[in-house]
């Protein structure tokens, strides 16, 4: 067995409550590494990409990182792999916090759910025993409740996974929460722990986890720490306002969207409403940082008498910005219900910016919204729609599924800001064309992190800076970014570190750590094999290159940005970018990694 994993995974069948451990073979290890690698492994050996992923057998497959719980900075991540209910894509999400060291601590490296439970039932897993207890008590809890009353049952030093009301009520933007408002959001893994009956995940770890070669893993780590100190980006701008800290930046670089990514217009005395800067003065608590991470860009926050984390950068962009509405506390508390109710902060804001342009265009009336305005700027409604859709009700059963749905419900698909059903971030494509092309390839769809975090890049990336409007470099940067942010995701290690360090840090931490002789190159070549299988993934659900695009407002409608009027061309750019990026990612021109890949 290779040294520092556990070699052994569990599977849980909810349906017949049969649990039965597995081997992990050394050479599926060594070309998967952990956490979204092993995910995609798992996924595409057991789930047919043809099916319904809400169907009783779409499996749940949770995976430790390869460096997950180790001294490696920011090392605590853990991803969940699982197929879209809301995009039907092949989704990997991944979270911080503390939930996924102390998982690996339990003996396994992975934990497979399928199945469907016939009443709510929670998993209890500590070293190497996994139970199954009925959580009819919990149903219909927030997260807060469930992870204080779990805790009370068990330690302090337990860590609850959990979903709230938005996932039992399967809405297909339901997040999985860790450690209280820790998210693993996208693609709506919410709603399909929520289909099985599954309400929370309480694990119990306590395993050593222990360096082989000890020299090599502490140089890379003393290494890395000394990066991370240097590194302006890790070092001063994420510690000091945190993610939201980054808003006055992106604005200044014509970045930010506003309504509906119609524009990305805003008065900068409106920017200031809902700047870092303002949060740091009128709603910061405390600073909080993840599992081994001295970046600590979460914040503790409070509004009156209320207390929660966030908001953060993509909350305060989509939820507020992009919105019109720059209302810091009015954020902050739909943020705080968020967390509670358990709902992905980035869809839910694109889904109520496109309803509040449908709304103003006339496709949706008061008797569809039962007498809710919702216009762009509307003070007050922002904390209402939340609550709505969290539960279900209401016009909020329209949010909750997502753009894609709302847009084609009221006739209008041109409308919905997606990339593959997924809603995009807070950054303009039109302000960034490698950013476009990364929206564009991403496997999950509309996302900054699988689809490469290159918006930056164009103003922090360091000596790794690229201009954002090249079109013959952006192909060869968002791979780059793709594959550098696939091994962060298989070893468990979070993005922002990339700022700071990269592969030749994480190949001498990883080979002292296992005892194995592993190259940066190696770890490229890795991810480039786990990014072919989520390709052939997709294209077997029924992805095509045509679902390689951006919204047609993109292509279509021009803005002035950074001095010019500027959308995206379809052939002399984007089709430029996106061939080029399927020639060095050794696809056809139709997107097709052929065999020999
Ligand atoms: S940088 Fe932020 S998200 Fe990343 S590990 Fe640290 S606290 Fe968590």
């Amino acid at each position: 067995m290779i040294n520092g994993y556990n070699g052994k995974g569990v599977k849980v069948d909810l349906s017949s409550n049969k649990i039965e451990e597995f081997e992990i073979e050394d050479f599926i290890i060594e070309s998967f590494l952990g956490g979204r690698g092993l995910g995609v492994y798992f996924l595409k050996k057991l789930f047919n990409p043809k099916e319904n992923p809400l169907s009783e057998n779409s499996p749940l497959i949770i995976t430790a990182g390869g460096l997950t719980g180790t001294k490696t900075p920011t090392g605590g991540r853990f991803s969940i792999s699982f197929k879209s209910p809301l995009t039907g894509t092949i989704t990997s999400s991944n979270s911080g916090g503390f939930w996924g060291v102390n998982f690996r601590k339990t003996g396994y490296d992975v934990l497979i759910i399928s199945g469907k439970s016939s009443e709510p039932v929670y998993l209890y897993i500590s070293e190497d025993r996994v139970k199954i207890i009925s959580a009819k008590d919990l149903w219909g809890k927030t997260l807060s409740e469930t992870t204080d009353i779990l805790k009370e049952k068990y330690t302090k030093a337990v860590k609850v996974l959990a979903i709230g009301p938005a996932g039992e009520n399967l809405v297909l933007i339901s997040a999985i929460m860790n450690d209280y408002s820790r998210a693993v959001a996208r693609g709506g893994p919410g709603a399909l722990m929520g289909s099985k009956n599954l309400k929370a995940i309480v694990v119990d770890g306590r395993k050593k986890l222990i360096p082989k070669n000890q020299e090599l893993y502490y140089s890379g780590i003393k290494q890395a720490n000394k990066l991370l100190k240097s590194s302006p980006v890790t070092s001063k701008a994420l510690p000091q306002l945190g993610t939201v800290g980054l808003l006055k930046l992106i604005n200044d670089h014509d970045m930010l969207p506003h309504k509906n990514f119609q524009d990305v217009y805003h008065k900068p005395e409106n920017i200031e409403k809902i700047s870092g800067e303002l949060l740091r003065k009128k709603l910061l608590i405390a600073k909080r940082g993840c599992f081994n991470c001295t970046i600590t860009c979460t914040r503790k926050t409070k509004v009156d008498d209320k207390t929660g984390e966030g908001p953060e950068f993509e909350t305060t962009a989509l939820m507020g910005a992009n919105l019109d509405i720059y209302d810091l506390e009015d954020i902050a508390i739909s943020n705080y219900i968020c967390n509670d109710y358990g709902l992905d902060t980035i869809s839910l804001g694109n889904t109520i910016g496109l309803a509040m342009e449908l709304y103003e265009k006339g496709y949706i009336t008061k008797s569809d919204t039962e007498g809710i305005e919702l216009m762009f700027g509307k003070r007050g409604i922002l904390p209402v729609i939340t609550e709505l859709t969290a539960l279900n009700r209401g016009f909020g059963k329209y949010i909750g599924e997502g753009a894609k749905r709302l847009a084609e419900r009221f006739n209008a698909p041109e409308l919905a800001m997606v990339v593959k059903g997924l809603e995009l971030p807070g950054y303009e494509p039109r302000a960034s064309y490698t950013q476009a092309l990364g929206y564009a390839t991403s496997p999950r769809g509309g996302c900054h992190l699988k689809g490469g975090y290159l918006v930056t890049l164009g103003f922090f990336g360091g000596s790794r800076e690229v201009n954002r409007f090249l079109i013959d470099t952006a192909a060869g940067h968002v791979v780059n970014e793709q594959d550098s942010g696939c091994v962060a995701d298989s070893l468990g290690i979070c993005r922002f570190s990339l700022y700071a360090f990269g592969e030749n840090e994480l190949a001498r931490i990883y080979s002292g750590y296992t005892g194995l002789d592993v190259s940066p190159e190696d770890l490229k070549f890795i991810a480039q094999n786990i990014q072919n299988l989520e390709r052939e993934y997709n294209i077997k659900a029924g992805f095509t290159k045509e679902d390689d695009s951006l919204p047609p407002r993109m292509f279509n409608e021009k803005l002035m940005i950074a001095g010019e009027m500027r959308a995206i061309e379809r052939d002399s750019q984007f089709e430029k970018m996106l061939q080029k990026y399927y020639e060095i990612r050794g696809w056809d021109s139709e997107g097709n990694p052929p065999k020999t890949t």
